[in-house]
């Protein structure tokens, strides 16, 4: 049997919206920036899933920039807030994804920009007093701190976070890209000046996403070339993807709540399960809490001989995990994010399960069964 465990990763394209795309990769070609009929039939489409998407999120189309992901978008709110709005100064943390602790590390090397790193509660949750005083020092500056961790499941407060941004006149950007189509948003009254989607993570096709940019705030694109986007973002827009992820979006906020419930039993399954068969297991971050991120698992293994060869060894028995974040996972070098939050132990496996819409119970027994196998 094989069992996906990796939803957090990336989730399987949902048939509806594959069925959603299908026709517009065979008749709708036309480019959306040419005036003909052909162009402006692809344009009505990107437009009608702009607007979807602002729906859902009780915010205004023209906020909505499509990208080629996550981890474009997270660039263009950085790399934007420091060329664009004068930015000297980032807050981020260093449990965010690479994404952005990346793109900050470098625009602090590149462009002269203060990088401040927010300390954390032993939990993983941002330590709020220490950002606060972070807030406080001179300078024009972006905080950008993720709404849910990828790895261990914590979610910050981000009203509060955005809220003492405003107060200190800070810009906010949260990546939202573990949450997104898994939580409600409104944006109306969330005080954020940024966040990022990516469709891979809620059934949609890869490499599409979008920047939600507060009305008001103008960045210019970081990839030259058309004025595609409104500017903010060169280069032909992927109708049929752009497409795929309003679908994926519909369906996922058509049935929130059924999702929320059937994912949340899966994981309460899969925490006993791990309970009653190891006794010293370690449940990372608020893997365990029921305020964590429901998605996701992040379990300590106790100490054994086959800890170092455990990713692999389920990968044998059918089971797709992580034992990091998707572009360290099954590379050596472990989890920058258990390693901040002083999760990390290296005498013991340290497995990410994640779960979606399309796992099942007898799946998650299943991966029970093939972990107690492995740590026999
Ligand atoms: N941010 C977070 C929290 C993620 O989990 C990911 C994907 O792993 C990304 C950003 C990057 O998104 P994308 O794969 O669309 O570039």
């Amino acid at each position: 049997m094989n069992v996906y465990l990796d939803n957090a990763a990336t989730t399987a394209v949902a048939p509806e919206v594959v069925e959603a795309m299908v026709p517009v990769l065979e008749s709708c070609f036309g480019n959306p920036s040419s005036s003909h009929a052909a162009g402006r039939k692809s344009r009505v489409l990107i437009e009608q899933s702009r607007r979807s998407v602002a729906k859902h999120l009780n915010c205004h189309p023209s906020t909505i920039y499509f990208t080629s992901g996550g981890t474009e978008a997270d660039n263009l709110a950085l790399r934007g807030a420091v060329r664009d709005l004068g930015c000297t100064r980032i807050i981020t943390s260093e449990a965010e994804h690479s994404a952005v602790i990346k793109t900050a590390q470098s625009l602090a090397q590149s462009n002269g920009v203060t990088l401040d790193l927010v300390r954390h509660l032993p939990n993983g949750q941002v330590d709020l007093e220490h950002l606060h005083a972070l807030l406080q020092a001179e300078g024009k500056t972006i905080v950008s701190l993720m709404h849910a961790n990828n790895e261990v499941a914590v979610i910050q407060d981000i009203a509060r976070i955005g809220a003492m941004c405003q107060e200190a006149g800070a810009l906010f950007h949260t990546d939202t890209v573990q949450t997104m189509c898994h939580y409600a948003f409104d944006l109306e009254t969330l005080p954020v000046d940024f966040i990022t989607c990516s469709a891979h993570k809620f059934h949609g096709p890869k490499g599409v996403g979008f920047l939600y940019i507060r009305k008001g705030i103008q960045v210019k694109g970081q990839i030259e070339g058309g004025s595609q986007e409104r500017a903010v973002r060169g280069g032909t827009e992927s109708t049929h993807n752009i497409v795929g992820l309003a679908k994926a979006m519909d369906l996922a906020y058509a049935d929130l709540e059924s999702h929320q419930s059937h994912v949340r039993a899966l994981k309460a399954r899969m925490v006993a399960g791990l309970k009653a068969a190891f006794q010293d297991i370690r449940f990372n971050g608020d893997s365990d809490h029921p305020d964590g991120l429901y998605t996701v698992l992040n379990v300590s293994f106790p100490p054994h001989p086959k800890s170092g060869m455990a990713l692999f060894l389920l990968d044998l028995e059918g089971i797709a995990c992580s034992g990091g974040s998707a572009c360290s996972s099954g590379a050596t070098l472990g989890s920058h994010v258990l390693r901040a939050l002083e999760f990390h132990d290296p005498q013991r496996a340290s497995l990410r399960f994640s779960f979606g819409r399309y796992t099942t119970e007898e799946e998650v027994d299943y991966a029970l069964g093939a972990i107690q196998r492995v740590f026999a």
